[in-house]
């Protein structure tokens, strides 16, 4: 059952074809995460501890935002503001007082004061998930040749998630299976990125009067697909 939970979602992010399979995991994981992050936790001592020292981005402000839960919300960043002004008053303080001057000190403050917004809950948390859900990417793409071949006829990973799923690769596979899912998902990226500049010049060209490419229907959707295949899920596919 627990091998069930763990990898139904990566057999879900594999079998879709809009998304790179990493993204659509990030995807779940920061739905879910900011929904924790509001919902029921807003309470828990340990969530408050952790929203209170790290806080979150504005990304993910936007979505905490849009969970219309203005009461949770606001009694959050009540506490998070008193932890971020407890945490900058020492700084502040020593500057107001002229006591920290020079190059050294204002450098000293402004690292302590960058460090109170160089966090976010949501990031972190996506970050630990897709890294737990990469073991169980490579765990299956061993054990399952049917996993292999979804994987081989989906949308491709994007540039933004490439590299450590590259990096994990070198280390979760050995052999032959190495060499193989290597090529794989060399080739499929290539491919992709190949289907995406054609998708992509023939808009670029539909502009033009008297284009041919006026009604094609490769140009639908093609800008967020150059975006979300470069930077990872940014725009929601068309
Ligand atoms: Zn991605
Ligand atoms: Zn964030």
């Amino acid at each position: 059952m627990r091998d069930h939970l763990e990898t139904a979602p990566v057999w879900d992010a594999v079998r879709q074809t809009e998304l790179c399979p990493f993204c659509a995991l990030k995807k779940m994981i920061e739905t879910q995460g900011v929904e924790r992050f509001l919902g029921g936790s807003v309470m828990e001592p340990d969530i408050r501890i952790r929203t209170n020292a790290a806080g979150f981005c504005p990304a993910h402000h936007r979505m905490l935002m849009a969970q219309k839960d203005y009461h949770g919300y606001a009694l959050m960043m009540d506490t998070r503001l008193k932890e971020a002004i407890s945490q900058a008053t020492p700084s502040l303080s020593g500057l107001s007082r002229g006591g920290l001057f020079g190059g050294k000190n204002t450098d000293k403050a402004a690292q302590k004061l960058r460090a109170l917004t160089s966090r976010c809950l949501v990031c972190e948390s996506m970050a630990d998930h897709v890294r737990a859900y990469r073991e169980t990417f490579f765990r299956l793409y061993q054990k399952e040749s049917a996993f292999r071949a979804a994987f081989e006829s989906g949308s491709g990973i994007c540039l933004s998630d490439l590299p450590d799923v590259i990096a994990d690769a070198g280390r979760y596979l050995s052999g032959e299976m190495q060499r193989t899912f290597l090529d794989a998902v060399s080739r499929k990226t290539l491919a992709v990125f190949k289907t995406a500049q054609e998708d992509l010049d023939a808009l670029c060209s539909s502009f033009h009067v008297g284009s041919e490419h006026k009604n094609n229907p490769r140009c639908k959707g093609a800008l967020e697909r150059a975006v979300n295949l470069l930077r990872g899920h940014t725009f929601d596919p068309e």
